[in-house]
Protein backbone atom coordinates (compact mmCIF):
# COMPACT_ATOMS: atom_id res chain seq x y z
CA UNK A 1 0.00 0.00 0.00
CA UNK A 2 1.52 3.48 -1.21
CA UNK A 3 2.44 5.55 2.10
CA UNK A 4 1.45 9.17 -0.03
CA UNK A 5 -0.82 11.17 1.68
CA UNK A 6 -3.89 12.32 -0.56
CA UNK A 7 -5.11 15.44 -0.17
CA UNK A 8 -7.95 17.79 -1.61
CA UNK A 9 -7.69 21.63 -2.12
CA UNK A 10 -10.24 23.63 -0.14
CA UNK A 11 -10.85 25.25 -3.28
CA UNK A 12 -12.90 22.57 -4.28
CA UNK A 13 -15.86 23.45 -1.14
CA UNK A 14 -15.57 26.63 -2.58
CA UNK A 15 -12.80 28.33 -0.19
CA UNK A 16 -15.67 30.10 2.06
CA UNK A 17 -13.53 29.96 5.17
CA UNK A 18 -16.02 31.11 7.86
CA UNK A 19 -16.40 29.24 10.48
CA UNK A 20 -19.25 26.83 9.24
CA UNK A 21 -17.51 26.96 5.46
CA UNK A 22 -14.26 25.40 7.09
CA UNK A 23 -16.45 23.07 9.66
CA UNK A 24 -18.22 21.63 5.98
CA UNK A 25 -14.80 21.79 3.93
CA UNK A 26 -12.68 19.49 7.10
CA UNK A 27 -16.02 17.14 7.55
CA UNK A 28 -16.74 16.79 4.08
CA UNK A 29 -13.04 16.00 2.97
CA UNK A 30 -12.69 13.52 5.86
CA UNK A 31 -15.72 11.86 5.18
CA UNK A 32 -14.32 11.51 1.20
CA UNK A 33 -11.63 9.38 2.38
CA UNK A 34 -8.18 12.21 2.03
CA UNK A 35 -5.66 12.62 4.76
CA UNK A 36 -5.01 16.04 4.48
CA UNK A 37 -6.51 19.30 3.40
CA UNK A 38 -4.84 22.43 1.33
CA UNK A 39 -5.84 25.55 3.07
CA UNK A 40 -5.48 29.07 1.34
CA UNK A 41 -3.38 31.16 3.44
CA UNK A 42 -5.34 34.77 4.63
CA UNK A 43 -4.43 37.84 2.95
CA UNK A 44 -2.13 40.42 5.04
CA UNK A 45 -5.37 42.13 5.76
CA UNK A 46 -7.59 38.88 6.89
CA UNK A 47 -11.40 38.65 6.77
CA UNK A 48 -12.28 38.70 10.94
CA UNK A 49 -15.65 36.80 10.00
CA UNK A 50 -13.13 33.43 9.12
CA UNK A 51 -11.92 30.53 11.25
CA UNK A 52 -8.71 31.31 12.95
CA UNK A 53 -6.21 29.08 13.05
CA UNK A 54 -7.00 27.71 16.17
CA UNK A 55 -10.51 27.01 15.02
CA UNK A 56 -8.86 25.18 11.90
CA UNK A 57 -6.27 22.97 14.11
CA UNK A 58 -9.39 22.02 16.17
CA UNK A 59 -11.32 20.49 13.45
CA UNK A 60 -8.43 19.40 11.83
CA UNK A 61 -8.46 17.48 15.44
CA UNK A 62 -11.54 16.18 15.71
CA UNK A 63 -11.67 15.02 11.72
CA UNK A 64 -8.36 13.03 12.47
CA UNK A 65 -7.01 15.08 8.65
CA UNK A 66 -3.97 16.74 8.09
CA UNK A 67 -3.47 20.45 7.09
CA UNK A 68 -1.04 22.05 5.07
CA UNK A 69 -1.55 25.68 3.82
CA UNK A 70 -0.81 27.51 0.09
CA UNK A 71 -0.86 30.64 -1.31
CA UNK A 72 0.03 32.26 -4.32
CA UNK A 73 1.50 36.24 -4.32
CA UNK A 74 -0.78 39.05 -5.51
CA UNK A 75 1.05 41.80 -7.60
CA UNK A 76 0.99 44.50 -4.87
CA UNK A 77 3.00 41.69 -2.61
CA UNK A 78 5.59 40.49 -5.67
CA UNK A 79 8.77 39.44 -4.51
CA UNK A 80 10.28 38.98 -8.13
CA UNK A 81 10.52 42.25 -8.28
CA UNK A 82 13.00 45.52 -8.00
CA UNK A 83 10.18 47.35 -6.66
CA UNK A 84 10.88 47.71 -2.31
CA UNK A 85 7.95 48.20 -1.51
CA UNK A 86 6.33 45.37 -3.44
CA UNK A 87 8.52 43.26 -2.12
CA UNK A 88 8.64 44.17 1.88
CA UNK A 89 4.53 43.13 1.54
CA UNK A 90 4.98 40.02 -0.53
CA UNK A 91 7.76 39.31 2.60
CA UNK A 92 5.19 40.29 5.61
CA UNK A 93 2.63 38.26 3.60
CA UNK A 94 4.89 35.06 3.78
CA UNK A 95 5.98 35.62 7.26
CA UNK A 96 2.40 35.86 8.28
CA UNK A 97 1.82 33.13 6.53
CA UNK A 98 4.21 30.82 8.33
CA UNK A 99 3.28 32.41 11.56
CA UNK A 100 -0.37 31.10 10.37
CA UNK A 101 0.74 27.61 9.31
CA UNK A 102 2.58 27.48 12.71
CA UNK A 103 -0.59 28.27 14.94
CA UNK A 104 -2.59 25.48 12.66
CA UNK A 105 -0.20 22.96 13.02
CA UNK A 106 0.64 22.33 9.79
CA UNK A 107 4.07 21.34 8.24
CA UNK A 108 4.12 22.57 5.12
CA UNK A 109 3.60 25.81 2.98
CA UNK A 110 3.44 25.67 -0.92
CA UNK A 111 2.26 27.22 -3.81
CA UNK A 112 3.75 30.31 -6.00
CA UNK A 113 5.67 31.81 -3.02
CA UNK A 114 8.59 33.10 -5.43
CA UNK A 115 6.44 35.33 -7.53
CA UNK A 116 2.95 36.86 -8.15
CA UNK A 117 1.01 34.59 -10.17
CA UNK A 118 -0.59 36.89 -13.10
CA UNK A 119 1.17 37.31 -16.82
CA UNK A 120 3.85 39.59 -16.52
CA UNK A 121 5.20 42.33 -19.43
CA UNK A 122 8.80 41.67 -19.37
CA UNK A 123 11.41 39.22 -19.04
CA UNK A 124 12.40 38.06 -15.98
CA UNK A 125 15.43 40.16 -14.59
CA UNK A 126 18.55 38.79 -12.79
CA UNK A 127 17.97 41.09 -10.10
CA UNK A 128 14.28 40.56 -9.73
CA UNK A 129 15.10 36.55 -9.08
CA UNK A 130 17.54 37.92 -6.69
CA UNK A 131 15.44 39.21 -4.69
CA UNK A 132 12.70 36.66 -4.85
CA UNK A 133 15.71 34.25 -3.89
CA UNK A 134 17.23 36.49 -1.03
CA UNK A 135 13.42 36.58 -0.08
CA UNK A 136 12.64 33.31 0.52
CA UNK A 137 15.72 32.30 2.33
CA UNK A 138 14.73 34.79 4.91
CA UNK A 139 11.43 32.84 5.05
CA UNK A 140 13.14 29.56 5.09
CA UNK A 141 14.62 30.78 8.32
CA UNK A 142 11.84 31.66 9.68
CA UNK A 143 9.51 28.55 8.47
CA UNK A 144 12.58 26.03 10.13
CA UNK A 145 12.16 27.12 13.15
CA UNK A 146 8.51 26.11 12.99
CA UNK A 147 9.27 22.79 11.47
CA UNK A 148 7.93 24.01 8.40
CA UNK A 149 9.17 23.14 4.77
CA UNK A 150 8.64 25.46 1.44
CA UNK A 151 7.68 24.26 -1.67
CA UNK A 152 7.97 25.93 -4.73
CA UNK A 153 5.47 25.46 -7.19
CA UNK A 154 6.32 26.61 -10.96
CA UNK A 155 3.58 27.34 -13.10
CA UNK A 156 3.19 27.92 -16.94
CA UNK A 157 4.31 31.31 -18.66
CA UNK A 158 1.02 32.98 -18.22
CA UNK A 159 1.19 33.00 -14.52
CA UNK A 160 4.91 33.79 -13.68
CA UNK A 161 7.74 34.71 -15.79
CA UNK A 162 10.78 33.46 -13.59
CA UNK A 163 10.00 29.50 -13.00
CA UNK A 164 8.26 28.03 -15.42
CA UNK A 165 9.96 24.66 -15.39
CA UNK A 166 11.20 22.01 -13.06
CA UNK A 167 15.01 22.37 -14.40
CA UNK A 168 14.65 26.41 -13.00
CA UNK A 169 12.81 25.26 -9.97
CA UNK A 170 15.68 23.43 -8.90
CA UNK A 171 18.34 25.62 -9.73
CA UNK A 172 16.67 28.46 -7.77
CA UNK A 173 15.98 26.01 -4.86
CA UNK A 174 20.01 25.50 -5.15
CA UNK A 175 20.89 28.95 -5.19
CA UNK A 176 18.84 29.86 -2.34
CA UNK A 177 20.06 27.41 -0.28
CA UNK A 178 18.16 25.81 2.48
CA UNK A 179 17.29 22.54 3.29
CA UNK A 180 13.73 23.04 3.97
CA UNK A 181 12.79 24.21 0.65
CA UNK A 182 11.09 21.61 -1.91
CA UNK A 183 9.96 21.64 -5.56
CA UNK A 184 6.05 21.39 -5.33
CA UNK A 185 5.01 19.94 -8.83
CA UNK A 186 1.28 21.07 -10.70
CA UNK A 187 0.48 18.76 -13.61
CA UNK A 188 -1.63 21.34 -15.31
CA UNK A 189 1.56 23.68 -15.57
CA UNK A 190 4.03 21.15 -16.32
CA UNK A 191 1.47 19.74 -18.76
CA UNK A 192 1.67 23.24 -20.59
CA UNK A 193 5.89 23.80 -20.04
CA UNK A 194 7.89 20.59 -20.00
CA UNK A 195 8.35 17.12 -22.46
CA UNK A 196 5.99 14.59 -20.54
CA UNK A 197 5.01 14.58 -16.47
CA UNK A 198 7.98 11.72 -16.57
CA UNK A 199 10.52 14.32 -17.33
CA UNK A 200 9.18 16.75 -14.48
CA UNK A 201 9.21 13.86 -11.59
CA UNK A 202 12.59 12.82 -12.91
CA UNK A 203 14.27 16.90 -12.91
CA UNK A 204 13.05 17.56 -9.85
CA UNK A 205 14.39 13.93 -8.07
CA UNK A 206 14.41 13.81 -4.29
CA UNK A 207 13.73 17.70 -3.61
CA UNK A 208 10.13 16.93 -4.83
CA UNK A 209 8.32 17.27 -1.58
CA UNK A 210 4.57 18.19 -3.13
CA UNK A 211 2.55 17.32 -5.51
CA UNK A 212 -0.80 19.05 -7.37
CA UNK A 213 -2.63 16.59 -9.43
CA UNK A 214 -4.52 18.70 -11.67
CA UNK A 215 -6.21 17.92 -15.13
CA UNK A 216 -5.06 19.85 -17.95
CA UNK A 217 -8.15 22.00 -18.40
CA UNK A 218 -8.31 21.73 -14.31
CA UNK A 219 -11.08 20.22 -14.25
CA UNK A 220 -12.19 16.78 -12.87
CA UNK A 221 -9.17 14.56 -12.76
CA UNK A 222 -8.89 11.82 -15.70
CA UNK A 223 -11.51 13.90 -18.08
CA UNK A 224 -8.50 15.63 -19.75
CA UNK A 225 -5.34 15.46 -21.61
CA UNK A 226 -2.58 14.79 -18.77
CA UNK A 227 -0.62 11.34 -19.10
CA UNK A 228 -1.78 10.16 -15.18
CA UNK A 229 -0.56 6.57 -15.23
CA UNK A 230 3.13 8.07 -17.12
CA UNK A 231 2.90 10.34 -13.48
CA UNK A 232 2.35 8.01 -11.11
CA UNK A 233 4.92 5.33 -12.74
CA UNK A 234 7.20 7.54 -12.73
CA UNK A 235 6.34 8.77 -9.17
CA UNK A 236 6.23 5.04 -7.68
CA UNK A 237 9.73 4.29 -9.76
CA UNK A 238 11.60 7.28 -7.93
CA UNK A 239 10.18 6.23 -4.86
CA UNK A 240 8.02 9.88 -4.12
CA UNK A 241 6.64 9.41 -0.56
CA UNK A 242 5.31 12.83 -0.35
CA UNK A 243 1.52 14.34 -0.84
CA UNK A 244 -0.68 14.03 -4.00
CA UNK A 245 -3.46 16.67 -3.53
CA UNK A 246 -6.30 17.00 -5.85
CA UNK A 247 -6.64 20.88 -7.56
CA UNK A 248 -9.46 21.39 -9.61
CA UNK A 249 -12.11 24.55 -8.92
CA UNK A 250 -15.26 25.01 -10.51
CA UNK A 251 -17.30 28.23 -11.06
CA UNK A 252 -20.05 26.55 -9.47
CA UNK A 253 -19.05 26.89 -6.18
CA UNK A 254 -16.30 29.42 -5.99
CA UNK A 255 -17.16 32.97 -5.59
CA UNK A 256 -17.10 35.18 -8.73
CA UNK A 257 -14.57 37.09 -7.60
CA UNK A 258 -11.93 33.99 -7.45
CA UNK A 259 -13.26 32.46 -10.60
CA UNK A 260 -12.09 35.56 -12.32
CA UNK A 261 -8.74 35.77 -10.73
CA UNK A 262 -8.02 31.69 -12.02
CA UNK A 263 -9.38 32.29 -15.15
CA UNK A 264 -12.86 29.93 -14.83
CA UNK A 265 -15.17 31.04 -17.69
CA UNK A 266 -17.03 27.86 -17.75
CA UNK A 267 -18.52 25.14 -15.78
CA UNK A 268 -16.40 22.14 -15.52
CA UNK A 269 -18.22 20.33 -12.78
CA UNK A 270 -21.03 21.31 -10.33
CA UNK A 271 -21.29 18.84 -7.41
CA UNK A 272 -18.12 19.08 -5.28
CA UNK A 273 -19.20 16.20 -2.99
CA UNK A 274 -19.25 13.53 -6.00
CA UNK A 275 -16.21 14.98 -7.43
CA UNK A 276 -14.45 15.13 -4.57
CA UNK A 277 -14.89 10.92 -3.67
CA UNK A 278 -14.12 10.10 -7.63
CA UNK A 279 -10.58 12.43 -7.39
CA UNK A 280 -9.94 10.14 -4.25
CA UNK A 281 -10.85 6.86 -5.88
CA UNK A 282 -9.02 8.16 -8.89
CA UNK A 283 -5.56 9.15 -7.17
CA UNK A 284 -5.79 6.02 -4.70
CA UNK A 285 -6.80 3.39 -7.51
CA UNK A 286 -2.68 4.88 -9.89
CA UNK A 287 -0.85 4.98 -6.81
CA UNK A 288 -2.14 1.41 -6.64
CA UNK A 289 -1.70 0.56 -9.99
CA UNK A 290 1.61 2.17 -10.20
CA UNK A 291 2.88 0.47 -7.13
CA UNK A 292 1.92 -3.00 -8.27
CA UNK A 293 3.80 -2.69 -11.54
CA UNK A 294 6.95 -1.93 -9.54
CA UNK A 295 6.08 -5.62 -8.26
CA UNK A 296 7.56 -8.80 -9.65
CA UNK A 297 4.88 -10.27 -11.85
CA UNK A 298 2.89 -13.20 -10.03
CA UNK A 299 3.70 -16.27 -11.29
MN1 LIG B 1 -1.38 24.14 -8.27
Amino acid sequence: MPGNLVGIHSGVWGGDWSSSGAADAVARSAAAGFDLIEISAPALDPDPTNASASETARLLGEHRIAGVVSLALGADEDINTEDVGRSDRGERRLAATVAYAADLGADFIGGVLFSKMARYDHPPTARARANSIAVLRRTAELAAREGITLGIEYVNRYESNLLNTAAQTIAFIEDLGADNVVLHLDTFHAHVEEPDQRNAVLVAGPRLGYVHASESHRGELGTGSIDWTGLFRELARTGYAGPITVETFSNAVVSAAQAVDIGLWRTLWSDPVALASRSHAFIRSHLAAAEAGLQPAPR
